[in-house]
């Protein structure tokens, strides 16, 4: 029996998540949310560290647990914002050091996969979409790959730009997704480049056509969804098809987003429903299965980071809590850089 804490603290979100043998046993956060304007790091810190306190207790109330019965501290290392990153990586080393615990440092966006394996994905292809990330990635040889990724901005910092933008505050996307409810459909730009794609350009038509006021926000915020999302839906099955995967895992907090998780679901079945009618035509379109986690797992939450901690405590991967100072943030990990040494 091994019980993982886990922290998450990269940006918006500061979650504790607690897991016994892969079972989640508890999920708590607290997101820092804003009328009008975007995040601003510092303050986003000190939300976490005046909260960090009150979401222990309630996740070891919720998990039924004593803190003497935590086998290992685990914490999001990076990618993310230092002041962020700072106030979780800190509390899990004063935890670690009181418990006397190893700590586990857990790379953010893995996370995000690695939990897929509570829908039962077995292999997948993912399509992450979160605030600061947008990419397709897949395990290879070792390694998770990116497939394709944006080449600015992530969907979600996009998303929530637009509706800065139409004076909607943080996190903008569940109002978006709201407003995009009876939109009608007007023609944006589409921007696949490859495996990769581009948000900033929509942006700006996107800021244009506000300014203009000739358009209302139900129409733009409809056909920005329409057309962002059958940016992604493109890539992800280009990367299927490259790869001759046949699951799709979505994740990430825009994955939240009903629409999107329906284009998912459609082209992944329309894949199979295209069956060519030679052999070869019949290999190259195989059906693909679906796969969503749950909402609270979507966005970002502790329970992912214990879940994963947990994995990579039980393969050996740790530090003693007498070596503390080996252990830093790293903001600017890529999820490529981490060496996949427990599958
Ligand atoms: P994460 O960084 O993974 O926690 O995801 C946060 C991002 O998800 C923010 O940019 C939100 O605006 C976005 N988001 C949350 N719910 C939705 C939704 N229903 N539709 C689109 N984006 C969403
Ligand atoms: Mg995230």
């Amino acid at each position: 029996m091994t019980i993982v804490l886990g922290i998450e603290s990269t940006a918006h979100t500061f979650g504790i998540g607690i897991v016994e043998d892969g079972k989640v046993l508890a999920n708590v956060k607290k997101s820092y949310t804003t009328e009008k304007g975007g995040i601003i790091p510092t303050d986003a810190g000190k939300h976490h560290e005046k909260i960090k306190n009150e979401i222990y207790f309630s996740a070891l109330k919720e998990a039924g647990i004593l803190d003497k019965t935590i086998d290992a501290v685990a914490f999001s290392q990076g990618p993310g914002l230092a002041p962020c990153l700072l106030v979780g990586m800190k509390f899990a080393k004063e935890i670690s050091k009181k418990l006397n615990k190893p700590i586990v440092p857990v790379n953010h966006c893995v996370a995000h996969l690695e939990i897929g394996a509570l829908t039962k994905a077995r292999d997948p292809v993912m399509l992450y979409v979160s605030g600061a990330n947008t990419q397709i990635i897949s395990f290879a040889s070792g390694k998770y790959r990116i497939f394709g990724e944006t080449l600015d901005v992530g969907v979600g910092n996009f998303i929530d730009n637009f509706a800065r933008y139409s004076g909607i505050g943080f996190p903008g996307g569940p109002k978006i997704e709201a407003l995009a409810n009876g939109g009608s459909y007007i023609e944006l730009p589409y921007k696949v480049k490859g495996m990769d794609i581009a948000l900033s350009g929509i942006l700006t038509n996107l800021k244009q056509k506000i300014e203009s006021k000739a358009y209302n926000l139900n129409d733009l915020a409809y056909s920005m969804q329409e057309t962002v999302f059958a940016m992604l839906v493109e890539t992800a099955e280009r990367a299927l098809a490259h790869t001759g995967k046949n699951e799709l895992l979505l994740g990430g907090g825009v994955a939240c987003n009903s629409r999107l998780q329906e284009m998912c679901g459609l082209m992944c079945e329309e894949r199979g429903a295209h069956h060519g009618r030679t052999p070869r035509a019949k290999n190259a379109l195989q059906r693909a299965k679906f796969f969503c986690p749950e909402k609270s797992l979507l966005t970002d939450n502790g329970a992912m980071i214990a879940f994963l901690g947990e994995i990579m405590f039980k393969s050996g991967i740790k530090y003693s809590h007498k070596n503390l100072d080996k252990v830093d943030i790293k903001p600017r990990q890529r999820t490529d850089e981490v060496d996949v040494l427990w599958k």
